[in-house]
Protein backbone atom coordinates (compact mmCIF):
# COMPACT_ATOMS: atom_id res chain seq x y z
CA UNK A 1 0.00 0.00 0.00
CA UNK A 2 1.14 3.76 -0.28
CA UNK A 3 -0.14 5.77 2.28
CA UNK A 4 0.46 8.78 3.57
CA UNK A 5 0.11 10.08 7.12
CA UNK A 6 -0.96 13.10 8.22
CA UNK A 7 -2.14 14.81 11.80
CA UNK A 8 -0.39 17.95 14.06
CA UNK A 9 2.75 17.73 15.76
CA UNK A 10 1.93 15.47 18.77
CA UNK A 11 -1.04 13.48 17.11
CA UNK A 12 1.58 10.34 17.25
CA UNK A 13 2.75 10.16 13.21
CA UNK A 14 5.86 8.74 14.46
CA UNK A 15 4.73 6.11 16.77
CA UNK A 16 1.69 4.95 14.65
CA UNK A 17 3.66 5.02 11.72
CA UNK A 18 6.20 2.82 13.15
CA UNK A 19 3.91 0.27 13.85
CA UNK A 20 2.25 0.64 10.79
CA UNK A 21 4.95 0.46 8.55
CA UNK A 22 5.40 -3.02 10.22
CA UNK A 23 2.22 -4.49 9.98
CA UNK A 24 1.63 -3.95 6.52
CA UNK A 25 5.23 -4.57 5.28
CA UNK A 26 6.02 -1.24 4.09
CA UNK A 27 9.02 0.92 4.64
CA UNK A 28 8.23 4.18 6.96
CA UNK A 29 9.50 7.28 5.50
CA UNK A 30 9.71 10.71 8.09
CA UNK A 31 10.79 13.72 6.20
CA UNK A 32 11.16 14.81 9.83
CA UNK A 33 13.68 11.66 10.40
CA UNK A 34 15.50 12.73 7.32
CA UNK A 35 16.35 15.88 8.20
CA UNK A 36 17.26 15.18 11.79
CA UNK A 37 19.50 12.31 10.41
CA UNK A 38 21.04 14.88 8.07
CA UNK A 39 21.57 17.61 10.78
CA UNK A 40 23.59 14.67 12.78
CA UNK A 41 25.81 13.82 10.10
CA UNK A 42 26.36 17.63 9.28
CA UNK A 43 25.69 17.46 5.40
CA UNK A 44 24.91 20.37 3.60
CA UNK A 45 21.15 19.69 3.41
CA UNK A 46 20.93 19.21 7.35
CA UNK A 47 23.25 23.13 7.23
CA UNK A 48 20.04 23.93 5.65
CA UNK A 49 17.26 22.84 7.50
CA UNK A 50 18.35 23.61 10.86
CA UNK A 51 17.31 27.18 11.31
CA UNK A 52 13.76 26.46 9.87
CA UNK A 53 13.26 23.33 11.93
CA UNK A 54 14.64 24.68 15.24
CA UNK A 55 12.12 27.80 14.77
CA UNK A 56 9.22 25.06 13.64
CA UNK A 57 8.72 26.22 10.06
CA UNK A 58 8.91 24.28 7.20
CA UNK A 59 11.95 23.57 5.55
CA UNK A 60 11.95 25.17 1.97
CA UNK A 61 10.00 22.97 -0.65
CA UNK A 62 13.27 22.57 -3.28
CA UNK A 63 15.25 21.03 -0.49
CA UNK A 64 12.26 19.06 0.92
CA UNK A 65 10.79 17.64 -2.55
CA UNK A 66 14.19 16.58 -3.82
CA UNK A 67 15.01 14.82 -0.68
CA UNK A 68 11.39 13.08 -0.12
CA UNK A 69 11.72 12.08 -3.91
CA UNK A 70 15.27 10.04 -4.00
CA UNK A 71 14.16 8.70 -0.86
CA UNK A 72 11.13 6.82 -2.77
CA UNK A 73 13.71 5.94 -5.62
CA UNK A 74 15.31 3.75 -3.28
CA UNK A 75 14.30 0.09 -3.75
CA UNK A 76 12.67 -0.91 -0.71
CA UNK A 77 9.76 2.15 -1.70
CA UNK A 78 9.02 0.48 -4.91
CA UNK A 79 6.21 -1.98 -3.46
CA UNK A 80 4.95 0.67 -1.40
CA UNK A 81 5.22 2.93 1.81
CA UNK A 82 4.05 5.18 4.63
CA UNK A 83 5.01 8.41 3.88
CA UNK A 84 5.34 10.42 7.74
CA UNK A 85 5.54 14.18 7.17
CA UNK A 86 5.50 14.58 3.63
CA UNK A 87 3.73 16.29 1.51
CA UNK A 88 3.25 19.00 4.36
CA UNK A 89 1.55 21.84 2.07
CA UNK A 90 -0.27 21.46 -1.18
CA UNK A 91 2.85 22.30 -3.48
CA UNK A 92 4.35 19.17 -1.92
CA UNK A 93 1.24 17.14 -2.74
CA UNK A 94 0.89 18.32 -6.23
CA UNK A 95 4.85 17.30 -6.46
CA UNK A 96 3.94 13.79 -4.91
CA UNK A 97 1.18 13.54 -7.19
CA UNK A 98 3.62 14.40 -10.03
CA UNK A 99 6.13 12.00 -9.32
CA UNK A 100 3.53 8.84 -8.36
CA UNK A 101 1.60 9.96 -11.77
CA UNK A 102 5.27 9.93 -13.78
CA UNK A 103 5.90 6.57 -12.42
CA UNK A 104 2.22 4.87 -13.08
CA UNK A 105 1.64 5.03 -9.19
CA UNK A 106 -0.89 6.57 -6.68
CA UNK A 107 -1.68 6.29 -3.78
CA UNK A 108 -4.34 4.11 -1.31
CA UNK A 109 -5.15 6.41 0.80
CA UNK A 110 -4.52 9.57 3.09
CA UNK A 111 -4.50 8.86 6.73
CA UNK A 112 -5.60 11.29 8.98
CA UNK A 113 -5.09 11.46 13.04
CA UNK A 114 -7.15 14.03 14.97
CA UNK A 115 -6.31 15.34 18.25
CA UNK A 116 -7.37 18.17 20.42
CA UNK A 117 -4.78 21.21 20.14
CA UNK A 118 -4.76 21.58 24.41
CA UNK A 119 -3.86 17.67 24.08
CA UNK A 120 -0.80 18.29 21.48
CA UNK A 121 0.63 20.85 23.76
CA UNK A 122 0.53 18.96 26.69
CA UNK A 123 2.06 15.94 24.68
CA UNK A 124 4.77 17.40 23.07
CA UNK A 125 6.22 19.29 26.09
CA UNK A 126 6.89 16.46 27.82
CA UNK A 127 8.14 14.44 25.10
CA UNK A 128 11.52 12.46 25.51
CA UNK A 129 13.34 10.58 22.21
CA UNK A 130 15.99 8.48 21.77
CA UNK A 131 18.68 8.94 20.37
CA UNK A 132 18.96 5.67 18.46
CA UNK A 133 15.03 5.20 16.95
CA UNK A 134 12.69 8.33 16.52
CA UNK A 135 9.94 5.53 17.20
CA UNK A 136 11.31 4.99 20.89
CA UNK A 137 9.03 8.04 22.29
CA UNK A 138 8.38 8.79 26.55
CA UNK A 139 6.75 11.03 28.29
CA UNK A 140 8.03 12.54 31.24
CA UNK A 141 4.16 12.07 33.26
CA UNK A 142 2.29 9.62 30.81
CA UNK A 143 4.78 7.19 30.13
CA UNK A 144 8.11 7.10 31.77
CA UNK A 145 11.04 5.34 31.34
CA UNK A 146 12.10 2.61 34.02
CA UNK A 147 15.46 4.91 34.42
CA UNK A 148 15.39 8.16 33.82
CA UNK A 149 17.02 9.44 30.51
CA UNK A 150 16.99 5.79 29.51
CA UNK A 151 15.46 4.54 26.34
CA UNK A 152 13.52 1.15 27.88
CA UNK A 153 13.79 -0.48 24.58
CA UNK A 154 17.21 0.03 23.74
CA UNK A 155 19.13 1.58 26.57
CA UNK A 156 19.44 4.62 23.96
CA UNK A 157 20.25 8.37 25.23
CA UNK A 158 16.54 10.05 26.20
CA UNK A 159 16.64 13.45 24.80
CA UNK A 160 13.87 16.30 24.00
CA UNK A 161 13.88 17.56 20.65
CA UNK A 162 15.01 21.86 20.40
CA UNK A 163 11.71 22.33 18.82
CA UNK A 164 9.91 20.79 21.11
CA UNK A 165 9.91 23.71 23.57
CA UNK A 166 6.24 25.27 24.09
CA UNK A 167 6.67 28.42 22.17
CA UNK A 168 7.80 26.55 19.22
CA UNK A 169 5.24 24.09 19.56
CA UNK A 170 2.44 26.74 19.51
CA UNK A 171 4.00 27.63 15.96
CA UNK A 172 4.33 24.53 14.55
CA UNK A 173 0.39 23.89 15.29
CA UNK A 174 -0.12 27.29 13.56
CA UNK A 175 2.28 25.97 10.55
CA UNK A 176 -0.14 22.86 10.58
CA UNK A 177 -3.22 24.96 10.20
CA UNK A 178 -2.45 27.38 7.82
CA UNK A 179 0.06 24.94 5.81
CA UNK A 180 -0.53 21.35 6.24
CA UNK A 181 -4.47 21.20 6.82
CA UNK A 182 -5.57 22.34 3.21
CA UNK A 183 -3.78 18.88 1.63
CA UNK A 184 -6.54 17.22 3.78
CA UNK A 185 -9.10 19.10 1.47
CA UNK A 186 -6.97 18.25 -1.73
CA UNK A 187 -7.03 14.84 -0.60
CA UNK A 188 -10.73 14.48 0.31
CA UNK A 189 -11.09 15.74 -3.45
CA UNK A 190 -9.07 12.97 -4.67
CA UNK A 191 -11.70 10.51 -1.78
CA UNK A 192 -8.48 9.28 -0.60
CA UNK A 193 -8.94 10.42 2.85
CA UNK A 194 -9.73 8.14 6.26
CA UNK A 195 -9.86 10.19 9.18
CA UNK A 196 -9.60 8.54 12.75
CA UNK A 197 -9.19 9.82 16.45
CA UNK A 198 -5.23 9.50 17.92
CA UNK A 199 -6.89 9.71 21.50
CA UNK A 200 -6.44 6.97 23.89
CA UNK A 201 -3.58 3.95 24.42
CA UNK A 202 -1.25 3.55 21.44
CA UNK A 203 -2.12 -0.14 20.29
CA UNK A 204 -6.10 1.40 20.02
CA UNK A 205 -5.02 4.07 17.77
CA UNK A 206 -2.53 1.92 15.99
CA UNK A 207 -6.07 -0.71 15.32
CA UNK A 208 -8.45 1.82 14.14
CA UNK A 209 -5.51 2.68 11.94
CA UNK A 210 -5.12 -0.88 10.79
CA UNK A 211 -9.34 -0.98 10.23
CA UNK A 212 -9.50 2.19 8.63
CA UNK A 213 -7.28 1.40 6.21
CA UNK A 214 -8.00 -1.95 5.40
CA UNK A 215 -11.84 -0.86 4.78
CA UNK A 216 -9.82 1.22 2.02
CA UNK A 217 -7.99 -1.56 0.67
CA UNK A 218 -11.02 -3.54 0.25
CA UNK A 219 -12.83 -0.79 -1.38
CA UNK A 220 -9.85 -0.30 -3.79
CA UNK A 221 -11.27 -3.62 -4.99
CA UNK A 222 -9.18 -6.88 -6.32
CA UNK A 223 -5.96 -5.76 -8.23
CA UNK A 224 -5.18 -2.92 -5.52
CA UNK A 225 -1.96 -3.71 -3.74
P1 LIG B 1 6.26 16.86 13.92
O1 LIG B 1 5.29 16.24 12.95
O2 LIG B 1 6.19 16.25 15.27
O3 LIG B 1 6.17 18.35 13.96
P2 LIG B 1 8.53 16.09 12.21
O4 LIG B 1 9.65 15.28 12.73
O5 LIG B 1 7.64 15.47 11.20
O6 LIG B 1 7.73 16.59 13.49
O7 LIG B 1 9.10 17.44 11.56
C1 LIG B 1 9.97 18.29 12.27
C2 LIG B 1 10.35 19.50 11.42
O8 LIG B 1 10.99 19.06 10.21
C3 LIG B 1 9.19 20.36 10.93
O9 LIG B 1 8.76 21.29 11.91
C4 LIG B 1 9.84 21.03 9.70
O10 LIG B 1 10.70 22.07 10.08
C5 LIG B 1 10.69 19.94 9.11
N1 LIG B 1 9.94 19.16 8.09
C6 LIG B 1 9.60 17.84 8.16
N2 LIG B 1 8.92 17.47 7.06
C7 LIG B 1 8.82 18.58 6.27
C8 LIG B 1 8.22 18.88 5.01
N3 LIG B 1 7.56 17.94 4.32
N4 LIG B 1 8.33 20.13 4.52
C9 LIG B 1 8.99 21.07 5.17
N5 LIG B 1 9.56 20.90 6.37
C10 LIG B 1 9.49 19.66 6.93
Amino acid sequence: MRIVLVGPPGAGKGTQAAFLAKNLSIPHISTGDLFRANITSGTDLGKQAKAYMDAGNLVPDEVTIGMAEDRLDQADAAEGFLLDGFPRNEFQARALDAYLTSHGIALDGVLDLEVPEDEVVKRIAGRRICRNNSAHVFHIDYKQPKTEGVCDECGGELYQRVDDTEATVRNRIEVYHRETEPIIDYYKRQDLVVTISALGPVADVTRRAMEALEDRRDEDGEGAA
